[in-house]
């Protein structure tokens, strides 16, 4: 048998489910049941009515799908697929900044370890944090770990004061100002469609600014047939199948991470064969769970 074959087979034999991040690999994407920026993976995940969630995505997209779906088996067919990111915030810090400033919401791009989110006050993912950053009553916004996104969500929030943390994504912040004169420069006619996570000169010079579900959707519904994309090359799968008529243009060869590349055909079958580690319930879960909810409470 395929392993596309076995794959299917074993699915149904454990009565799983098979999520997939946009990031991820074009063959993984194709067999999965549903794919999707973190949000709506997030959403999708606490609402699955299956025994097994295999989640190709990385470590903090495997934690949160655990939290909300307790009583589920999830697994990370490439347990090692972690986001630097994740981790660019720390408990001290938060602790400290809660300490000394008054009125404070501690929002956590989603794109952070269980254990941050556990003291954090509300998850945001670049969908819905302008809406929920304009939803909270305080005044002040710890923003961790993504200052990029923490500083595009400012500009459209003005009304509050952030304080950030000096975290990023090392593939969205590599890509500089060059790159996107260059790649107008090549392609002139084509649009720019850029991530927040990438740097404010990248942001300045784009004609559209959104997630990955965002860009997709504004690519998808534009007019124009040409664009350049600013965030990483997996989304060039779904690009290319909603939208056969127009070209894509990547922004520069960085954009491509490479822990989301760990998730292969083979690892989803090992998952399903129960060869790869569960994903265990995280220490704390009840506190990394509340701000995953009143995300999804604040979200809708
Ligand atoms: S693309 Fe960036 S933010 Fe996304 S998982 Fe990779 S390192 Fe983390």
């Amino acid at each position: 048998m395929e392993i596309k074959e076995r794959i299917q087979a074993l699915k149904q034999k454990r009565n799983a489910v098979i999520l997939a991040h946009y990031y991820v690999a074009d063959e993984v994407q194709e067999i999965a049941d549903y794919t999707g920026d973190s949000y709506a993976l997030a959403k999708k995940a606490a609402g699955l009515p299956c025994d097994v969630i295999v989640f190709c995505g990385v470590r903090f997209m495997g934690e949160s799908a655990k939290l909300l779906s307790p009583e589920k088996t999830v697994y990370l067919p490439a347990p090692k697929a972690d986001c630097p990111m994740a981790h660019m915030a720390s408990v001290a810090e938060i602790e400290r900044v809660r300490r000394e400033v008054d009125d404070l919401a501690v929002v956590a791009y989603v794109n952070s370890t269980a254990e941050l989110k556990a003291h954090s006050d509300v998850c945001v993912t670049s969908s819905n944090a302008v809406r929920i950053v304009k939803a909270l009553p305080q005044k002040n916004i710890y923003f961790i770990p993504d200052d990029n996104l923490g500083r595009f969500v400012k500009e459209q929030v003005p009304e509050k004061n952030f304080i950030s943390c000096g975290g990023f994504c090392p593939r969205h912040n590599a890509v500089t100002k060059e790159d996107v004169l260059r790649a107008k420069a090549e392609h002139p006619s084509a649009l720019v469609l850029v991530h927040p996570e990438c740097r404010k000169e990248v942001v300045e010079l784009a004609d559209f600014v959104g997630s990955t579900a965002e860009i997709l959707d504004y690519a998808h519904k534009s007019g124009e047939k040409q664009f350049i994309i600013g965030t990483e090359m997996g989304i060039f799968y779904r690009l290319t199948q909603d939208n056969p008529d127009k070209e894509f243009f990547l922004m520069s060869d960085r954009l491509l991470c490479p822990n989301m590349k760990l998730i292969t055909l083979q690892s989803v079958l090992d998952a399903l064969e129960g060869k790869v580690p569960e994903v265990p319930l995280p220490d704390r879960a009840d506190e990394a769970r509340a701000p995953l909810q009143e995300m999804l409470r604040l979200g809708k």
